[in-house]
């Protein structure tokens, strides 16, 4: 799959976390400078939902007064920077919430931000990095894709962290391998790296056969083949995008994407303390459509739950969280809240096309519920409502959700974790996770039927859509659009 594959040496990162000695900077200007770097990582940076979340943690009185108190006790501002994150990631710890352990990354990383600053001693850590380097860390923050130069990237790999990370995230948007959960310990900097993220495979030091038969697997497989082109091409198959960002979708619409089919908003919601305002909403959807340039733009309602916290919204603890709170059904049961992003979206459809797309549907009884609240809102709408086929249940009642749906989005990454009962992120069932298994060719069978018998379209906005083997059967099948993440792919397949 494209994006999958690299070749590079690796460059193991080392963070320069001595204690050292206070450079002579105040905690005040290390501050100042933490929140100007942060300002413009929000202005100018691939994530800028997370710097805003890391800046709020910037101005928490808990961190000021923490820092304050260890200077009172006799400790140089570098210590009492890492010993008030210490103890406040033990506090958020033991609340022993989702949302408070996902925070303490950010805020480690704000930290480590401000002892950078205050200990001379310290720079960006990535200066030095040559080109085309592996990255091999134990973990990467966010903000670490800013310091680095991604051209000079050609994959990255760490021990901890998911695909589904914002690491993970950034990098797929930049056609950057990934390999999370990684055995680094018998890597070191300079040793040849073959990736194959596809397959979490990390192979050192090869034999010269190995990268001869790497090199052509690579020809092969960062080559987008004929054949998808083709099928895209005489199925009449819009290519449009998926967005985390406002950047991404600059990205997809600059590489010839017809439109954006899958704008994730739950993005909004994940990397703060407090939810955003309908205004706070208005705004980023408002600067996305227009960013859509007149094609159109599906925002997906916030997909929080599973194995995405949402601070701002208290969801109790779940012993199976995937199969839980998760997606419409969270938004249902929070209705005022619910409401507030509703009517963000219509008034960004004032700017331009704008579609609503409900994640994790299963009943029909969702999707007009949704709709009452829509109309609630506003009783002149005429938004485009549209479901996200990702539960067995609503492949089998696709006839019936058709009847009241205006599109259908197949989300292949769910279907397929769904249909196949292998979570997706178990790498011991992955096998399993086949988006050509029968089982979920079938699935999509009857939802493109369903769909077309009531005369909506039906694209795909899973991964599985950037697999050209898995394309090509997509197209036969008779989607109407593929929405992808690589703007690199849509690139190679705009239509003519
Ligand atoms: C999907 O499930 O295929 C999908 C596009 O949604 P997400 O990956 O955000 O769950
Ligand atoms: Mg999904």
């Amino acid at each position: 799959m494209e994006g999958t594959l690299a070749i590079g040496k690796a460059w193991i990162l080392h963070r320069k976390n001595e204690t050292g000695q206070c450079s002579g900077r105040t905690l005040d200007e290390a501050f100042g400078h933490e929140a100007s770097r942060l300002k413009e990582y929000i202005e100018n940076g691939p994530a800028p939902e997370v710097f805003s979340a890391h800046l709020e943690i910037l101005e928490d009185p808990l961190l000021h007064d923490t820092i304050q108190r260890n200077v009172a006790e006799g400790m140089t501002p570098a210590e009492a920077v890492k010993a008030a994150a210490k103890e406040i990631s033990g506090m958020f710890n033991e609340v022993g919430d989702d949302y408070f352990k996902a925070r303490i990354d950010d805020l480690r990383d704000v930290c480590e931000g401000i002892v950078e600053y205050l200990d001379e001693t310290c720079g960006n850590p990535f200066e030095n990095l040559p080109d085309d380097a592996v990255v091999v860390a134990q973990e990467l923050f966010p903000s670490d894709t800013v310091k680095m130069d991604l051209g000079k990237v050609k994959a990255i790999v760490t021990r901890k962290g998911s695909t589904t990370s914002h690491v993970g995230i950034i990098a797929r948007s930049r056609g950057i391998p990934f390999v999370p959960g990684a055995d680094i310990d018998g890597i070191t900097t300079g040793d040849l790296l073959l990736i194959d993220a596809g397959n979490s495979l990390v192979k050192i030091n090869p034999t010269i056969n190995e990268v001869e038969a790497f090199r052509n697997m690579m020809a092969k497989g960062n080559e987008v083949p004929e054949t998808m082109i083709q099928s895209i091409r005489e199925n009449g198959v819009k290519v449009l995008g998926n967005a985390g960002s406002i950047k991404d979708i600059e990205e997809a619409i600059r590489n010839g994407a017809d439109g954006i089919g899958l704008f994730r908003t739950e993005f909004l919601f994940l990397d703060r303390d407090e939810r955003p305002s309908e205004e706070d909403q208005y705004q980023i959807y408002k600067e996305a459509v227009e960013a859509c340039q007149g094609r159109p733009l599906t925002i997906r309602t916030m997909d929080i739950g599973g194995d995405k916290p949402s601070p701002g919204l208290i969801i109790p603890k779940e012993d199976n969280p995937y199969l839980g709170m998760r997606g419409i059904r969270l938004s249902l049961s929070l209705p005022e809240i619910f409401k507030e992003q509703i009517r963000a979206i219509l008034r960004a459809s004032a700017h331009g096309k704008v579609r609503m797309m409900l994640p994790m549907v299963t009943r029909v009884e969702e999707l007009i519920q949704a709709k009452e609240l829509v109309e609630e809102c506003d009783s002149s709408s005429d938004l485009e409502i549209g479901v996200m086929i990702e539960t067995p249940a609503a492949a089998l009642i696709s006839d019936l959700l058709a009847e009241e749906a205006d599109f259908f989005s197949i989300g292949t990454n769910d279907l397929t974790q769904y249909v196949m009962a292998a979570d997706r992120g178990n790498a011991s069932v992955s096998y399993l996770n086949d988006p050509l298994d029968e089982a979920v060719v079938r699935a999509v069978k009857i939802v493109v039927e369903a769909a077309h018998k009531k005369g909506i379209p039906v694209g795909v906005c899973g991964e599985a859509g950037s697999d050209p083997e898995v394309a090509k059967v997509l197209c036969e099948l008779g989607v109407d659009s593929l929405s992808l993440g690589s703007p690199a792919l849509i690139k190679e397949l705009r239509p003519l």
